[in-house]
């Protein structure tokens, strides 16, 4: 027997978390999670509250498998040790020193209930007005039981990451390994970030499969692989997909083209050009894209600072994993020239390498975190460079409501950072073509190379995950009209339990 309980990421983008019960043949009981990510945003719940609210106790948790590093995905792992976890976590290699990065910047953090929201919006950028009727529907789970105990301190320490980094058991992709007797588990690239999977899990007796896409990435993203195709699984009963832009399409898509026109005209002018972005993949990707158009003689050679710690500390892990990079970087790299390795990148460590470079009085490029411009190094970098005109401020992410970069994309002349105004006289350009998730039609193509495989006979259910409301019906829609007859679609909510296989 197995069934799965929805413990987040259902009819809303962050949370990721399923809760799966085993019945063994001997009738013994595993139970295990599939990712155990954090909610992210929320207007009028407690983030504090819904992610400690736990559907499961912890402690009857026999292992943990862990698609990707990113925070919602990862994020209440630590929470999950606290209160009474004590079995292993598998993941890919990258993925838990990706992890452990990402743990440990969100344990530093002040999870104050205002500070712990600030956090969550600058950092993944969701719409303040996106969550109403998943507040709802925790509102009522949790009127149902006993509220945890709040705690100042947050949900976890730096200590509990401490505690949490010996439990992680690594492996690659293809490389079969088994959480139970009876369950083996297999990693596909899920080209979304370094080491990011999709999981397959299989039961050994009757050879029942279910996949896990996790987050799946966009094609001809630079770095990783695109998303790889999983065939040949006669027997998948379930498959969970994520749905984040399960009703677009991404179009054709140029951010290359588009970083080197702003670059390009901005450094021309004798400008700064000052990027703030999001540690995790999209500082990197800029870097990729930045080196080679220097190498292509695409745009002025000038220095490149990485002012983010959390940035650079992925992007040395990026370099630690050449087996995991693209054709195309592979090319580069034996070409002798990687693109994450450059002479006029330069990583700013300490604060005071920091400040030093706003008395620099020569084009540059400075990239900064966070994303959003609600904390972080960029804020220095803005209170010195906001009101030079020959500047440019490149967004490179979605600016959610309520946060410094989106009332300076909205343009107001003025904003506020630290208690102080400053005038805006930079120019201001947003790229918002670098995403990190497949759109439809990859998608589409994902389920379909599956369903093509699978026996006739047997009619797998789809479950729509991690997405908004239109996002994921209207992919349920898509895939009911493509295979009519040959899957269900399925919309689960939050603590719903399913009974997937008797
Ligand atoms: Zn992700």
């Amino acid at each position: 027997m197995l069934q799965v309980t929805f413990c987040g990421a259902a009819r809303t983008v962050t949370g990721s978390m399923y809760y799966l019960e085993y019945i063994a043949s001997d009738g013994g009981k595993f139970n295990f999670c599939l990712d155990a990510g954090m909610f992210q945003v929320g207007q009028k719940v407690n983030l504090f509250k819904v992610n400690s609210h736990l559907l499961f106790d912890p402690k009857k948790l026999d292992c943990i498998v862990l698609t990707h590093a990113h925070l919602d995905h990862c994020g209440r792992i630590p929470y999950l040790l606290k209160m009474g976890f004590g079995g292993k976590i598998y993941s890919s290699k990258a993925t838990k020193q990706i992890a452990e990065v990402v743990m440990r910047d969100c344990a530093r953090i002040n999870t104050d209930e205002q500070t712990h929201r600030d956090y969550y919006f600058k950092e993944k950028g969701m719409g303040k007005d996106q969550f109403d009727e998943f507040d709802v529907e925790v509102d009522k789970l949790i009127a149902a039981k006993p509220e945890p105990e709040k705690e100042n301190l947050g949900l976890y320490t730096e200590a509990e990451v401490d505690q949490v980094m010996p439990r992680f058991k690594t492996y690659g992709y293809h490389q079969k390994f088994h959480i139970h007797p009876e369950l083996q588990v297999e990693f596909y690239d899920a080209g979304h970030i370094l080491g990011s999977c999709c999981v397959v899990i299989t039961e050994i007796k009757t050879g029942r499969k279910i996949v896990f896409s996790g987050d799946l990435g966009n094609k001809n993203k630079p770095i990783v692989e695109d998303p790889e195709v999983i065939e040949g699984l006669t027997k998948t009963t379930h498959i969970f997909i994520e749905t984040t832009y399960g009703n677009k399409s991404h179009g054709e898509q140029k951010p290359k083209e588009l970083l080197r026109k702003v670059t390009f005209e901005t450094l021309s002018n004798k400008g700064k050009l000052i990027i703030p972005a999001f540690s995790v993949e999209r500082a990197q990707e800029i870097i990729y894209f930045l080196v080679e158009l220097m190498r292509e003689n695409k745009i002025p050679q000038v220095s490149i600072y990485l002012d983010s710690p959390m940035a650079s500390k992925v992007l040395e892990i990026c370099l630690e994993h050449p087996q995991l990079y693209d054709q195309a970087m592979k090319d580069s790299i034996s070409h002798g020239k990687n693109p994450l390795i450059y002479s006029r990148l330069k990583i700013l460590e300490s604060s005071q390498q920091s400040k030093s470079i706003n008395s620099l009085d020569k084009p540059c490029i400075i990239i900064a975190g966070s994303g959003m411009l609600n904390g972080g190094r960029i804020l220095k970098h803005l209170k010195f460079n906001l009101d030079k005109p020959q500047h440019t401020l490149l967004m490179v992410g979605y600016q959610a409501e309520g946060t410094l970069g989106k009332q300076i994309l909205d343009g107001q002349k003025s904003v506020e950072i630290e208690g102080k105004l400053y005038e805006v006289k930079n120019r201001i350009e947003l790229i918002n073509q670098f995403s990190a998730h497949a759109d439809q039609p990859i998608l589409r193509q994902w389920v379909a190379n599956q369903i093509l495989s699978i026996h006739q006979e047997i009619k797998p259910t789809v479950f729509l995950m991690h997405g908004e409301k239109e996002a994921s019906e209207g992919f349920g829609v898509e895939l009911n009209n493509t295979f009519p007859d040959r899957l269900t679609t399925h919309w689960p909510f939050f603590g719903e339990t399913v009974k997937l296989w008797s």
